[in-house]
């Protein structure tokens, strides 16, 4: 069966090492590019919709996360307090939530400005027990993928509405198959904040957005402080997991005591939508090693050409096209050492998408000849037509 940790292992991916500390796993550089390239995409999807990324701290005070309720709803997930002085405690965050609060709160907010989408690609931190780690499945240290939508009432549905659209566009890219939308619920128990007519009101908008798409229902699986809708994702082993989920929070708000001036003067309450278009780098990149087998599409794969010369002879031309591939913005190597049946067998091995082959006949023509990963072999083009075509075949499907 496919295994993202063996597969992460022969690719060189990444690595974990027992003095980093298990969760806690090393991106290599070919598992860091294909990382690289997925966060450039996503940042520009959000761009085009009309996102604002920041940049806030991976720890903060205790003081902020008991005031957006983690210390009391959420301690039990969260990394021991840092002491450094008396009245100096640090906490780890578990989540963005907070920080994204003070961000919106940082100065007087108008109508004009809702919704206002704050995203950030951050680090968070779980203080899982070592038993449950395994690869980038469940880990310590998350990069999420993470935005806090602040809005109206009014515009709550439309916003989440737009943000399953920009999932759905996301998961195309991606090649994420969806396994299921379920809608997470309160289940009995303490373990939630916010009055009964908030999250009635929050589960009833999620509800609709819901209306026409294939779900179920999940009691006790909603966040502490709201019900959410979470995508589900099937391992290679058959196990369930949340790839993307929005949320629906009336509780931060007031918490944060955030507000915004409305069209008459008054002071007003907005509505924080919290979502992740596809999760955490780790346990996105769990899924799509094993959904793909290690074949990623050739937008964020690691290396996109490799160029092989048939021998020394062609190491000029070779180089000239691997140098021109790197240029229009692609990831290319030459790989010269070996018989070429071997390198080819090499490419295959690592998955590349694009193996351009340069032998003497090509290289007295400024030619390359192209083999695809599907073994598929194209007629020697043009070196400025083989650029072309492998550049198109490489970039990132934003519309
Ligand atoms: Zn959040």
């Amino acid at each position: 069966m496919i295994d993202h940790r063996r597969l992460g292992r022969e690719l060189d991916l990444f690595a974990s090492d027992p003095l980093s500390g298990a969760g806690l796993p090393l991106w290599l550089p070919a598992g860091a590019a294909a990382r690289h390239a997925v966060e450039e995409y996503l940042r520009e999807l959000e761009r085009r919709a009309g996102y604002q990324h920041v940049h806030t701290p991976p720890l903060g005070r205790r003081e902020l996360f008991a005031l957006s309720g983690h210390l009391g709803y959420f301690a039990g997930d969260m990394f021991p307090p840092m002491r450094l002085g008396a009245d100096d405690e640090f906490v780890l965050r578990p989540a963005l939530c907070p920080h994204h609060a003070l961000v919106y709160r940082a100065r007087g907010r108008s109508y004009r400005e809702l919704p206002l989408r704050v995203a950030e690609l951050g680090g968070m931190y779980r203080a899982e027990r070592s038993g449950v780690l395994g690869g980038l499945s469940r880990v310590r240290a998350i990069s999420l993928n993470d935005a806090h939508n602040f809005c109206t009432l009014e515009q709550a549905g439309a916003e989440v509405a737009e943000i399953l659209g920009l999932i759905r566009a996301a998961h195309a890219a991606l090649g994420v198959r969806v396994a299921g939308f379920r809608l997470s619920l309160r289940g009995p128990g303490e373990k939630y904040v916010g009055d009964e007519e908030q999250w009635r009101r929050a589960e009833e908008l999620l509800r609709a957005a819901l209306a026409g798409i294939d779900h179920t229902e999940a009691p006790g699986e909603a966040a502490f402080y709201g019900p959410k809708i979470d995508i589900q994702v099937r391992d290679a082993a058959g196990r369930e997991s949340t790839l993307s989920t929005i949320q629906l929070d009336f509780d931060k708000p007031e918490r944060f005591d955030l507000s915004y001036v409305d069209a008459g003067g008054a002071r007003r309450r907005p509505v924080m939508v919290h979502r992740s278009l596809v999760g955490s780098m780790e346990r996105l990149f769990a899924y799509l090693i094993e959904e793909h087998a290690g074949a990623f599409p050739a937008w964020y794969a690691p290396v996109q050409v490799v160029v092989l010369p048939l021998d020394d002879r062609q190491a000029d031309p070779a180089a000239g096209f691997a140098r021109d591939c790197v240029r229009a913005g692609l990831r290319a190597e030459v790989d010269g050492a070996g018989s070429l049946g071997a390198r080819i067998r090499e490419a295959a091995r690592r998955r590349i998408p694009y193996v351009a082959v340069v032998g003497p006949r090509e290289a007295a023509e400024g030619r390359v000849s192209l083999r695809q990963r599907d073994g598929r072999l194209l007629d020697p083009l043009p070196v400025p037509a083989a650029l072309d075509l492998v550049t198109a075949a490489a970039r990132p499907p934003l519309e």
